[in-house]
């Protein structure tokens, strides 16, 4: 009798997160290991695109993207610095469907935890070795926990602990930016548009806003250079005056959400060199794990929903009683050479609307 592969994820990010969702949609066994001792997320955006949101809804989260999203619409539009228009933003996909969302991060994980059975989620568990055999891969924790599972997905972010078992060990490369993030409520802002993202570049910097929390909070993000090689870090405070210094001249629309931020965030941008494979055997890598990227085009982690649902579609045509049959099939999606393969395509369609579905793959 055929049997599918046991996963077991290393990271509960929104990569880790809709990796389970996806796996357990196509009726594999996953199990996933946060080193944190409660999964969370910091008080900042994410824009969520048609690429992801179709995703999202084949494993039946549509009802919650609707909820605890904010959907942008056409009045979206770049400006020059001084807040002369430069162009629309594309808020559709290919088809003309809309489904970009500002999303509340912390708001994106608690809805992806929600929609797992109970007892998938393992906190506290920092994973610090990994070996695999023909037969399984094990992962040991910094608690002293041990797991095993036909398959480990290492979705543990840009500085991942299991990505040195693929490839050699590498730093992340600095881009010589920092991001200033925060939010402020609707409250606060009670004229902002809030059915539309909104950027203006200028020189070497650039703003944007967008609303999240189903439109009762609005998100900025201000790019600015500097030569201070911070640590990468999710949650370094900043000062809301030197923001505002940054942004000083700018478009007025700017001023008005500054004026209104106590506190913000900083974060240093940092990329990595591409690998040439993001797969080993048993262990493959997902996300920022494998594949880092600036934030400049918001699709960090619309990319590591991608590779989730990619790697459940691959790993549920795997049967484990055939010979070397997991490590060929994550060979096949978890290589960034993958153009033209289309073993990754659903096989399987839950979701609504299966013409818009089916358009991505034969
Ligand atoms: C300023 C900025 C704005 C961005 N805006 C967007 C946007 O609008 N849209 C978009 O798509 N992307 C955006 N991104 C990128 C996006 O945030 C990331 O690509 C995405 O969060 C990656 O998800 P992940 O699950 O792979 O990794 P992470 O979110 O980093 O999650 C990794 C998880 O693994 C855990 N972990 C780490 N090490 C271990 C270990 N050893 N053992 C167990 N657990 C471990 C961590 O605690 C964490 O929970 C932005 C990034 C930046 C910097």
């Amino acid at each position: 009798m055929a049997s599918r592969p046991n996963v077991l994820i290393i990271g509960g990010g929104i990569g880790g997160l809709f990796a389970a969702n996806a796996l357990i949609g196509q009726g594999l066994r996953a199990s996933v290991y946060e080193q944190a001792s409660a999964l969370g997320e910091i008080g900042a955006g994410v824009f969520v695109t048609p690429n992801a949101v179709r995703h999202l809804e084949r494993v039946g989260l549509a009802p919650s993207v609707e909820r605890w999203g904010a959907r942008v619409g056409p009045g979206s539009f770049y400006f020059r610095h001084d807040g002369t228009p430069i162009a629309p933003v594309q808020v559709t996909d290919a088809s003309g469907w809309n489904a970009t969302f500002g999303m509340h991060r912390a708001d994106f994980v608690d809805f992806l935890a929600a929609n797992l059975p109970a007892g998938i989620v393992h906190t506290g568990h920092r994973a610090i070795a990994f070996e695999q055999t023909d037969d399984v891969a094990r992962v040991e924790f910094a608690n002293g926990a041990i797991a095993e599972a036909d398959v480990v997905v290492a979705a543990d972010g840009i500085h991942s602990a299991l990505r040195s078992y693929v490839f050699p060990p590498s730093k992340p490369v600095f881009h010589g930016t920092i991001s200033y993030r925060g939010l402020v409520s609707r409250e606060r802002l009670p004229n902002w548009p809030m059915d539309r993202w909104q950027m203006w570049a200028g020189p070497s910097r650039h703003f944007l806003v967008f609303p999240v929390r189903h439109g009762t909070m609005v998100n900025y993000v201000g790019f600015v250079p500097t030569d201070e090689e911070m640590k990468e870090s999710w949650s370094a405070p900043g000062d809301p005056a030197v923001l505002r210094r940054e942004f000083e001249g700018w478009d007025p629309r700017i001023a008005d959400v500054l004026q209104q931020v106590d506190k913000t965030f900083r974060w240093a941008l940092y990329d990595r060199e591409p690998l040439p494979t993001w797969t080993k055997g048993r262990l493959t890598l997902l996300g920022d794990a494998a594949h880092p990227m600036l934030p400049h085009l918001g699709q960090g982690a619309n990319q590591a929903i991608e590779d989730g649902m990619a790697l459940a579609t691959i790993l549920a045509q795997v049967d484990t009683s055939g010979v070397g049959g997991v490590a060929a099939r994550l060979r096949a999606v978890a290589s960034p050479a993958r153009g033209g393969d289309s073993a990754w395509c659903p096989t399987k369609w839950t979701a609504p609307r299966l013409d818009r579905h089916r358009s991505q793959c034969p």
